[in-house]
Parts: structure tokens; sequence; C-alpha cells
């Protein structure tokens, strides 16, 4: 599991790394993921370090909210508000990069084949 310190994502909470922000809050950030799998792919993440959404959950659900928060926004901007926020929990489920981040979806008729 990833430091803080070698962390990618608070690398684009701190500046060290650039990305493209489209969306931001007092807990939280938005951005374009660098490979999208729908016309609307932003990962929303809280500044702060969490490995997965229940740390984060536990530790301070009023970020988790003001993540939820900006996932729902960008949607309303980019896909009318209809959108699909997932959090890949663990390597089986998918996370590889372990700073807590939602996957906002949405742009198109998304599918839903998971395994
Ligand atoms: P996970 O597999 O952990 O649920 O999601 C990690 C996501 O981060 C992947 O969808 C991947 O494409 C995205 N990602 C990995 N490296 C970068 C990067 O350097 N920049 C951006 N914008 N997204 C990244
Ligand atoms: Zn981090």
């Amino acid at each position: 599991m990833s430091l803080p310190a070698d962390c990618l994502f608070c690398q684009f909470v701190d500046g060290t790394l650039e990305t493209e922000i489209v969306g931001q809050n007092e807990h939280a950030i938005a951005f374009r993921d660098i490979n999208p799998q729908a016309p609307l792919h932003v990962l929303v993440i809280p500044r702060e370090h969490y490995a997965d959404v229940a740390a984060l959950a536990g530790a301070d659900p009023e970020a988790l909210a003001d993540l939820v928060g900006l996932a729902q926004e960008v949607a309303l901007d980019e896909a009318d508000g209809e959108y699909r926020l997932i959090f890949n929990s663990g390597p089986m489920a998918g996370q590889s990069v372990f700073h807590v981040h939602g996957h906002v979806l949405g742009g198109t008729k998304l599918g839903w084949s998971p395994a």
C-alpha cells in the first residue's frame, strides 16, 4: 500500500504533479481519469490521504459527503446529473491506487458486467 509520501493522488492534491482539475471543494478535488471508460470518467478524491472509502467514512464523514457532492456536481455539469459512482476497494475489486477515489462514470447508457 502506498504511503502518503509517494502517493500519486496526494501529489495531484499538493500540486507536485499536474492534472486537469475539473472541480473542487473544501475536502475534495475532481480530475479526469487518464484511461477513460466512458464519455464522463472523472475521479473524486479527498484532499487527505485515506486508503479506501471505509477508512474515509470512519475518520471524516464530512469529507466523504463533500466528495459525493462533488461527484454529483461534475455529473450535473457534464452528464445531466445521471452517473455511476464506484469505489473499488482492494486489489480483487480492481483498486490499484490506494488513495480513496470514486469513479464518476456517465455520458452514455452504462453496461453492467463487473465479473
Ligand atoms: P482503481 O483501479 O484504483 O479503481 O482506479 C485508479 C484509476 O486511476 C484508474 O482508472 C486509472 O486510469 C487512473 N489513473 C492512474 N494513473 C493516473 C494518472 O497518472 N492520472 C490520472 N488522471 N488518472 C490515473
Ligand atoms: Zn494519497
